[in-house]
């Protein structure tokens, strides 16, 4: 396909960004149309994976990824309740080497800020809610939520869970609570008291877990996130501070380190845990979906912004290679699908990195940038 097509992408959200910048370094005219009037910093870390840091420093981005965030010396899985250790993985020179790219932790507002740094100035609108799609010919009309259009010849929906333009190709479906909620806090490590804490563990008990890690290579700021069985999510709203007192609570029974960490929060918040049911159905006419759009994830594997980044990749290049729009998002589907399911259903499992046993090289190892597309000439 020639670099012609113009190429709205809506939602400025780790997939959108990435993909946004990408199409750009291909040629392509692009705007990333996202619904916030600007970006809050909330409260949360978020892991990056190997497999994501290669897609990000394609973009170049990864000496600024690696200023900011932390390479944690180890991943660590340990009992909540004993604080035993069941599974130690040192995240050295050898395991870079044997994945092709550091494992990281990063402030999500700081990976944000990162990824909008390899933007062309101005390709980013802002207070732009996508609320309807209209094709004309060969030409879509969008309209957004502060009365703007804008046209397009292609259309990528890279707005996450709650995707507009997922319910306007196939229907309205509100995702699913999982009966389970993320309680998270953001903290100097100062709050420990010297505490010595591991630089990430994921703590596992008989029905919660927990990850605790630093954000930043100065191991200065904590990151607590807690899934736990939480009532029905009564609302639209995306998150709600918690009461410290109930945060701890969700600790109670946790070992004496794990509450230790816990006691370091201030402020807390909490979002419900949603996903949907597999749906093979990613695109439709001059439409795509990506990351969670299309295929959201209960967060236990760490995996669905990894997920959206590599869907990134393999779409910009498919659009890049494919000699229609119809093609390309054929063998972006035929390439992503099979992975995102085996992610789905790892996550759903809640197995991933437990102990030892977990074959993990086909996830950490992937390259999404020179990985094989299916149905493309290489
Ligand atoms: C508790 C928790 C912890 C997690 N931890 C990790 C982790 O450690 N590692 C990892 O890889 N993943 C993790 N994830 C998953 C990850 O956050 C998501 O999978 C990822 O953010 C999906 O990226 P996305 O680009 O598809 O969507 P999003 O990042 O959700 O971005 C969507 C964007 O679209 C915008 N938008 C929405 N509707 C519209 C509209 N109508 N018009 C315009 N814009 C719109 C939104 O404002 C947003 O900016 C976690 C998730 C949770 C809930």
């Amino acid at each position: 396909m020639p670099p012609e097509p113009r190429i709205a992408v809506i939602g400025a959200g780790l997939g959108g960004i990435t993909l946004a910048a990408l199409l750009q370094r291909q040629g392509f005219p692009v705007t990333l149309h996202e619904q916030a009037p600007a970006f809050a910093r909330i409260g949360a870390g978020i892991v990056l994976s190997g497999n994501a840091v290669k897609v990000l420093r394609r973009l170049g981005l990864e000496p600024a990824l690696l200023a900011t965030g932390i390479r944690p010396a180890a991943f660590r899985s340990r009992d909540w309740i004993t604080g035993a250790l069941t599974y130690d993985l040192a995240l050295d020179a050898a395991s870079e080497a044997r994945f092709g790219a550091p494992f990281l932790n990063i402030h999500r507002a700081d990976l944000h800020e990162i990824l909008l740094s390899a933007l062309v100035p101005g390709t980013l609108r802002l207070g732009q809610g996508l609320l309807g799609v209209n094709q004309r010919g060969e030409t879509l009309r969008l309209d957004f939520a502060d009365g703007s259009r804008a046209e397009a010849d292609l259309v990528v929906g890279a707005d996450g869970i709650h995707s507009r333009l997922r319910a306007l190709l196939f229907g309205e479906a509100p995702p699913r609570f999982t009966g389970r909620m993320a309680q998270r806090a953001i903290f100097p490590t100062a709050n420990l008291h010297g505490l010595a804490m591991d630089d990430c563990t994921k703590w596992w008990g008989p029905d919660r877990h927990a990850l605790t890690y630093f954000m930043t290579g100065a191991r200065d700021e904590v990151y607590v996130m807690a899934s736990v069985p939480g009532e029905e999510w009564d609302g639209t709203d995306l998150s709600r501070p918690l009461p410290r007192a109930e945060f701890l609570a969700s600790f109670a029974a946790a070992a004496p380190d794990l509450r230790r960490i816990a006691e370091g929060a201030e402020s807390c918040m909490v979002w419900p845990i949603l996903d949907r049911p597999r749906d093979d159905r990613w695109h439709e006419g001059r439409a795509v979906l990506l990351g969670d759009a299309c295929h959201p994830v209960r967060p236990y594997m760490a995996a669905g912004g990894a997920s959206a980044i590599e869907d990134a990749a393999v779409l910009a290049r498919c659009l890049a290679a494919a000699p229609g729009h119809a093609a390309a998002f054929t063998a972006y589907e035929a390439t992503r699908i099979p992975r995102v399911a085996e992610v789905q259903r790892i996550s759903l499992a809640n197995t991933w990195m437990r102990g030892p046993e977990e074959e993990l090289d086909w996830f950490f190892g992937y390259d999404a940038c020179t990985a094989l597309i299916e149905g493309l000439a290489a």
